[in-house]
């Protein structure tokens, strides 16, 4: 079993790569942010508690993010392994995501992050808004929220997985398959 936490900022292409790792080594997409999309499309409970936080740029609160991830977890069954996307985004949310692998005696590989600078992410984040539909994506004030989210609350993730000797970095502009060759470089020393 493999499990991957695919980590980097709104915008760093986290959807896009993942899309492909799924399909070449055939590990479960585990996307809170499209987990929730859903959960808005169908008008669930949990969907319209989550809208508040992501029509705003910000984070859902931890303890309804990690239930539907455990839960998510539970019912996947013979999976190679996974690829969080999005998730864990805060340190409270990696700590929980370690508990519960253990408990399944499963365990976290490593964490790939892609490293984009702020002006390119803007850009591209506005770019996509033109066809995503995504509230979130298409006004200037929010966009800024959630890059602001990310620095302050996300970020120190990053420091949670390099001090268990688990993180790598990589340039993420250039090329999607330029991009997609170093991660799978990164994937294949596991
Ligand atoms: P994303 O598609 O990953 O950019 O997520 C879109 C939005 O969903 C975020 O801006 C948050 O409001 C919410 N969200 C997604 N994943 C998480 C998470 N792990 N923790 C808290 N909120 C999340």
């Amino acid at each position: 079993m493999l499990n991957i936490v695919l980590f980097g900022p709104p915008g760093a292409g986290k959807g896009t790569q993942s899309e492909k790792l799924i399909e070449k080594y055939g590990l479960t997409h585990l996307s809170t942010g499209d987990l929730f999309r859903k959960h808005l499309g169908e008008g669930t409970e949990l969907g319209k508690l989550a809208r508040k936080y992501m029509d705003e740029g910000h984070l859902v609160p931890d303890e309804v993010v990690i239930s539907m991830v455990e839960d998510k977890i539970s019912s996947t069954q013979g999976s190679k392994g996974f690829i969080f996307d999005g998730f864990p985004r805060t340190t409270a949310q990696a700590e929980a995501l370690d508990q519960m692998l253990s408990g399944n005696a499963m365990k976290i590989d490593g964490m790939i992050a892609l490293d984009v600078p702020q002006d390119v992410l803007k850009d591209r984040i506005k770019e996509r808004g033109k066809t995503s539909g995504r509230a979130d994506d298409q006004d200037e004030d929010k966009i800024n929220t959630r890059i602001k989210v990310y620095l302050d609350e996300t970020l120190p993730v990053a420091k949670y997985y390099e001090n268990q000797g688990k993180y790598k970095s990589i340039n993420g502009v250039g090329a999607i398959d330029e991009i997609f060759g170093a991660i799978s470089e990164v994937m294949d020393s596991y």
